[in-house]
C-alpha cells in the first residue's frame, strides 16, 4: 500500500525511517525478547530509552542543565490546568496573551484557579496576527505571562520572543517544538502535546526551569504536580512507555539531520513554496498578515466554499490528504509538521496550480 502525504495538524505525519524501525522492534526490542510496550518502565531497557530520549531533546533545544524534562500524559489541554496548579503560590495572578484558539483554551482554564489578565489579545482582528503587547498591559506582579508560539488554527508564530521584564513565560510550543529554534533561556516553562512534532499522542513533553518546581496550589492532585514528577523523575507513575520509546526515536532521527537549526530552514523553505504559490495567484488567499505567518500550519482559502470543498477532495484523491481547514477558519490548512518531506509540499503546491488554472 502506498502511504499518503499526510497535511493532518495532528496526530500528524511521522518519519518513514521511524516508523520502520519501530516495526522491526515490535516484536523483539534489542534482542530482550519483548516489546517495548510489554516491558516494565523500571527495566533497564526502558531506562535506557527514556534517557536517550531525554538527551535527545536536551541535545536538540540546547536545554540548559537548571531545567528538567519531563514526560507527561494528558496532552497540552492537560497543562492549561497544571501551569496555574503548579504556579498558584508564586502569586494568584498571571498575564495571558490570546492568539487564537489554544490561547483561550489556556484562559479559561487557568481562571478557574487563579486571576486572569488577558495583557493583549488580536481577537479583534479574528486572530490573523500576532498581538503586540503593550508594556503598560503586563503586570510586573504576575507569576507568569502564557503565550502560545504556534497558533495551529490561525496559522500565526511569534518569531520573536516577547520581553516579559524578570516574570517567566511559559510557552505553548504543542505545533511547533523542535521545528523552529528558539532560545529555552527565554523560558521558564515549556510544554507541548507530543502528536505533531514528536510523536504519538499521549506524551506530553514538559520543559520546566528548576526555580519554578514547589509552587503548586494545595488543590493540585498528585498526579497534576510537577514536584512528584520532577522527583521520580517521569517514574512517578506509569508514563506512557511506548510513546516515549518513539519520541527517542524521532528525536535520533531530527539529530542526524543536522537538529532544529537544519530542519527549521527546510521547513521555511517548505513553508515559502506554499505561500509563493497563495500570493501569486489570483485565486488562493492567506487570511494572515506576512510577518506573523507559520512555518508549520497554513490555512488558505479559495474564493467560495463550493471550491473549498472540491479541492479538498481532489487532492484528497491524488494522495494529498488531511487539507481541510479547521471549522473556526474554513478553506484549507496545510500542516507541514518537520516530518512531512518538501516532495510532498512540491506535490501540494503542483496540485494547487493545477487547480487555479482548472478552475480560473
Ligand atoms: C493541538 C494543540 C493543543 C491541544 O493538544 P492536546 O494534546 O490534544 O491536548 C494545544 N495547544 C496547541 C497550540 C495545539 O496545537
Amino acid at each position: 500500500m502506498a502511504r499518503l502525504y499526510n497535511f493532518s495538524a495532528g496526530p500528524a505525519a511521522l518519519p518513514e525511517s521511524v516508523l520502520k524501525r519501530a516495526a522491526e522492534e515490535m516484536l523483539d526490542y534489542d534482542g530482550c525478547g519483548m516489546s517495548v510496550m510489554e516491558m516494565s518502565h523500571r527495566s533497564l531497557q526502558f531506562n535506557e530509552i527514556i534517557d536517550g530520549a531525554q538527551h535527545g531533546l536536551r541535545e536538540l533545544m540546547h536545554i540548559p542543565e537548571n531545567y528538567r524534562i519531563l514526560f507527561l500524559q494528558g496532552g497540552a489541554s492537560s497543562q492549561f490546568a497544571m501551569v496555574p496548579l503548579n504556579l498558584m503560590k508564586r502569586s494568584g495572578k498571571a498575564d495571558y496573551i490570546n492568539s487564537g484558539y489554544w490561547s483561550q483554551k489556556a484562559i479559561d482554564e487557568a481562571k478557574r484557579y487563579i486571576s486572569v489578565n488577558v495583557a493583549a489579545s488580536s481577537e479583534n482582528v479574528k486572530f490573523n496576527r500576532i498581538p503586540g503587547i503593550p508594556r503598560s498591559s503586563l503586570d510586573p506582579d504576575a507569576g507568569y505571562v502564557h503565550i502560545t508560539t504556534n497558533n495551529t488554527i490561525y496559522g500565526t508564530a511569534y518569531h520573536e520572543i516577547p520581553e516579559t521584564g524578570g516574570v517567566p513565560l511559559v510557552a505553548d510550543m504543542s505545533s511547533n517544538i523542535i521545528g523552529q529554534y528558539y532560545d529555552v533561556k527565554k523560558f521558564g516553562i515549556i510544554y507541548a502535546g507530543a502528536q505533531k512534532n514528536i510523536g504519538p499522542a499521549g506524551l506530553t513533553v514538559v520543559i520546566i526551569r528548576d526555580d519554578l518546581v514547589g509552587f503548586a496550589g494545595d488543590i493540585t492532585p498528585a498526579m497534576f504536580n510537577y514536584k512528584k514528577h520532577v522527583e521520580k523523575d517521569s517514574l512517578y507513575n506509569t508514563p506512557p512507555t511506548f510513546a516515549i520509546y518513539i519520541a527517542k526515536l524521532v528525536f535520533e532521527w531530527l539529530i542526524e539531520r543536522g537538529g532544529v537549526a537544519g530542519i527549521e530552514q527546510v521547513n521555511r523553505e517548505k513553508a515559502r513554496l506554499i505561500y509563493d504559490c497563495i500570493d501569486n495567484s489570483a485565486l488562493y488567499k492567506s487570511p494572515v498578515v506576512a510577518e506573523d505567518r507559520s512555518i508549520m500550519t497554513i490555512p488558505f482559502m479559495l474564493p467560495t466554499e463550493g471550491l473549498n470543498a472540491k479541492f479538498v477532495k481532489e487532492a484528497g484523491s491524488i494522495g494529498l490528504s488531511g487539507l481541510k481547514g479547521h471549522r473556526a477558519v474554513g478553506g484549507m490548512r496545510a500542516s507541514i509538521y518537520n516530518a512531512m518531506p518538501i516532495n510532498g509540499v512540491k506535490q501540494l503546491v503542483d496540485f494547487m496550480k493545477k487547480f487555479e488554472r482548472d478552475n480560473r
